[in-house]
């Protein structure tokens, strides 16, 4: 009789949801169960399948007592590149279980010949560089806004999924909305509200890219805040890429 190996995905990027769906829909023999953990930022996190858990472990320790509690055959870090702390939660608890992980990051952004992107190391730089704008658009996250609360001089829209908290010391007004956004429907936003400074995380992937592709068209700069740093994991960048280290690690078909 063979047993069902246990896989957990640490989600919260379209990454995770993406090999999640390929891991539950048979392209794997024996299908693993598949467990995905969310931190509970968004209040329905889009997965498609597997167990969802949600919420904090309380650390490493209590991220340790649940792999071992549920005895799980491999763990995918496939959290948002902007997590800062959870990657290295996990790459400790799963080094301190003998747990195998791979890390499934997508690339970040790149700037090309046109781009006017102004790098910057995390959101207190990003909020200093907004200063002298007129109109920003602000689309770090509705969980990031505390650095420009206190930047009293332009108008800020600010576009998250979820409404955000726009108390504080500046302009701003909140804008909802779910990517995946076209290049067409960012630059009318963008020439709309005569916009005249993009301020982004560099995310990567193609969900949000649009927005950097528009800033370029229109030669608008792009505050572009830089990835944290990473715990050193063996990493692959595409859901292929983490599909193909977990057939190797349980042995699958
Ligand atoms: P973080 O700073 O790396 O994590 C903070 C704490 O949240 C962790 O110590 C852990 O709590 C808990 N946590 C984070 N991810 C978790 C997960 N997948 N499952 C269970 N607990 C988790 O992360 P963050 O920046 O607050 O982001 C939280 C979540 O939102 C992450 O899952 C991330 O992938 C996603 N996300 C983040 C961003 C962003 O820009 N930061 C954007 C989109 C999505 P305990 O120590 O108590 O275990």
């Amino acid at each position: 009789m063979t047993t069902t190996p246990g896989v957990v995905i640490f989600g919260g990027s379209t990454e995770a949801t993406a090999l999640c769906r390929v891991l539950v829909e048979g392209h794997f023999s024996p299908t693993p169960a598949v467990t995905v953990s969310f931190a509970g930022r968004t209040s329905a996190p889009a997965s498609p399948a597997g167990r969802i858990r949600v919420g904090g472990f309380g650390g490493v320790d209590g991220l340790c007592e649940y792999l071992r509690a549920e005895r799980f055959s491999a763990a995918i870090d496939a959290l948002h590149p902007f997590a800062a702390r959870m990657p290295f939660n996990v790459a400790e608890a799963a080094q301190r279980c003998s747990l195998p992980l791979i890390k499934l990051v997508r690339p970040a952004w790149q700037s090309s010949a046109g781009d006017r992107w102004i790098n910057v190391p995390d959101t207190d730089a990003a909020a200093d560089a907004s200063v002298s704008a007129q109109r920003v658009l602000l689309t770090v996250g509705r969980t990031d806004l505390d650095a420009f609360r206190r930047v009293a001089g332009p108008d800020f829209l600010v576009r998250s999924i979820e409404p955000a908290d726009l108390n504080g010391r500046w302009r701003a007004r909140g804008l909802l909305a779910r990517g995946p956004f076209s290049v067409d429907d960012e630059m009318r936003l963008m020439a709309h509200e005569s916009i005249d400074l993009l301020v982004s995380k560099n995310s990567g992937g193609t969900a949000t890219a649009a927005k950097i592709e528009a800033a370029r068209r229109l030669a608008i700069p792009v505050v572009m805040i830089e990835r944290p740093a990473l715990p050193s994991v063996e990493t692959v960048t595409s859901v292929a890429g983490a599909g193909e280290w977990l057939r190797q690690c349980l042995n699958a078909t």
